[in-house]
């Protein structure tokens, strides 16, 4: 079959296929940045603890091994750094399963009530070793969600660690679960140090610290806030953020209680 080429350059409707085509590539270029930038950050990421553990384990090695004080401390930091590194590698691991469309397929019959419970129950003595009070007010007859309960877990388990991270001892966390409307409210609130408005917008972007000294001293990755979106956004929800420096934290994660899929 021939067709007139002249006729069809003129084609409105192919012409509209090229700027879809030209946005496309603009998303591609956007997406291939993102994605390198994510790899130099992780290589970045990586290298700083491997650096310090080569460098205490060869000074072991040059002889600081024979005073038994200096190689317990030494190995007190290779131990710290070395779980930072697992730490790493699990949150990054994280990201790329919750990124993956197949693994986003995998629903669950999520009962958050018990779910909440759960955690609850686990982060509680993590909270008081901090002397940090953990209060949960969680109504446990919440509709059934749809989506992954690993991931649904990890979302709560997240913000609670966060919320405990950044609230200094005294201090409170308060864990609240309720339904409104269609919607499954989850709250997780502290009396911490709060952020900056300045910093709110980036959050949630991956590395991303408001202080990268303090993030590193309470065992932070900066993955943590990526993470959560993600799962948020596995659940077709919303998360909201209202911060006052010095006073604390509120996390508002709103997830729509949705038909089996
Ligand atoms: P991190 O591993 O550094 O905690 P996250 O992605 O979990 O990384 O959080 C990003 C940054 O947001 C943190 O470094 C911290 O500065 C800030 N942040 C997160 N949660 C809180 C909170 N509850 N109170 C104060 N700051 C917080």
């Amino acid at each position: 079959i021939h067709t007139n080429p002249i006729q069809l350059d003129h084609d409105p409707i192919r012409t509209l296929g090229t700027v879809a085509l030209i946005e496309d590539i603009t998303e591609i270029r956007r997406l291939e940045k993102m994605r390198s930038d994510f790899v130099t950050n992780v290589s970045h990421e990586l290298k700083t603890p491997l650096t310090s553990i080569s460098g205490f384990v060869e000074t072991l090695k040059a002889g600081a091994v024979e005073d038994e004080e200096v190689t317990m401390r030494f190995l007190d930091i290779i131990e710290i750094e070395t779980d930072r590194l697992k730490r790493l590698i699990n949150d990054i691991l994280t990201l790329s399963e919750i990124e993956n469309i197949e693994t986003n397929l995998i629903t669950h019959e999520i009962f958050p009530g018990d779910t909440l419970k759960e955690v609850a129950d686990v982060i509680t003595p993590i909270a008081n070793s901090k002397e940090i009070e953990l209060h949960t007010e969680v109504d446990l007859n919440l509709p059934t969600i749809y989506g992954n309960r690993d991931w649904f877990k990890q979302l709560i388990i997240n913000l609670l660690d966060n919320a405990i991270k950044y609230t200094p001892p005294g201090g409170k966390v308060r864990l609240i679960a309720y339904k409104k409307y269609n919607n499954i409210i989850i709250i997780v609130k502290d009396t911490g140090i709060g952020i900056p408005k300045k910093d709110i917008s980036r959050l949630f972007e991956r590395f991303y610290r408001v202080d990268k000294a303090r993030s590193r001293k309470v065992g932070g990755t900066g993955l943590g806030l990526a993470i959560v979106k993600h799962i948020v956004l596995s659940l077709n929800g919303r998360i909201k953020v209202n911060s006052e420096e010095g006073k604390g934290t509120e996390f508002t994660v709103i997830i729509p209680v949705n038909k089996e899929i």
